[in-house]
């Protein structure tokens, strides 16, 4: 079984802000239990004591707001640069490395489109991509959706049934097991990690900062010079030379997240 934990980072609608990026985390079933305890154990080495179970929340740490207003910022940025740098390096005992999705909606490109509808079809139909190349491997696995509590639980209950009969999104998935899971993520590391996968990539796309994409991008899921994994959802794509984009021109993922002048933002 693969487990696809999900959340996003941006609003949907509105004019405040351009993007809407929804990131997955797929891990094996065997994975999931090692890597929270590696992102428990390392919060913990930083921040001894009761600090040590604080949620990781990239914007609320950034910002020291919350829980966090009482932990020095020198700490609280020592447990974002680490937990990245464990994003980037962090292998199961397994061999396996977690594989990492998001699609960014650039919103006013899909005017009248529902932005999570829409990076919610993008999104599975990637993971399902992911599974089906297993799958042809003679590596076949069901799959399960885990979504944060606090996301859009009532649409996706409602649409939820139709990916799997085949009737609404871009593709059937026949791999899911049951309806998405909705669980708090104060009580998941592994939500609080994919948290992070969107919070970068979402500082990336709206903002232009790569310091903490940079950790993350090369983990996207990809075959054959293609970034699959990351899909840019915008007018104008063809011209656009972020790393996925180009990589579905070139065939090949540049080494490094494409300076931000060169993404496409009409
Ligand atoms: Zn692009």
């Amino acid at each position: 079984m693969y487990l696809l934990y999900v959340d996003e980072s941006g609003v949907p609608t509105g004019k405040h802000d351009d993007h809407f990026v929804l990131a997955g985390l797929a891990l094996h079933e065997e994975d999931c239990y090692p890597m929270a305890r590696s992102l428990d154990a390392l919060q913990r080495r930083i921040l001894p004591g009761p600090n040590g179970d604080l949620e990781l929340h990239a914007s609320r740490i950034i910002s020291g707001r919350s829980e966090w207003s009482h932990v020095a910022k020198a700490e609280r940025l020592s447990v974002l640069q680490q937990s990245f740098g464990m994003l980037k390096d962090w292998v199961a005992p397994s061999g396996r490395k977690p594989v990492y999705f998001a699609v960014v909606v650039h919103k006013r490109s899909w005017p009248g489109r529902n932005a999570v509808q829409l990076a919610y079809d993008h999104l599975l139909a990637k993971f399902d991509t992911f599974l089906t190349r297993l799958h042809l491997s003679g590596d076949s696995h069901r799959s399960l959706v885990i979504a944060d509590e606090s996301s859009y639980e009532k649409l996706l209950q409602r649409i939820m049934p139709r990916w799997k009969d085949g009737s609404e999104g871009p593709k059937k998935l026949h791999s899911l097991v049951e309806v998405p899971l909705f669980v708090g993520s104060k009580a998941s590391r592994l939500i609080q990690a994919v948290d992070l996968v969107a919070w970068a990539t979402y500082n990336y796309y709206e903002r232009g900062h790569a310091r903490y994409f940079e950790h993350i991008y090369d983990r996207f899921d990809a075959q054959e010079g293609v970034q699959h994994g990351l899909t840019h959802l915008v007018r104008g794509y063809r011209e656009c030379g972020c790393v996925p984009c180009q990589s579905r021109r070139l065939r090949e993922i540049a080494a490094a997240p494409a300076a931000w002048a060169d993404v496409q933002r009409p």
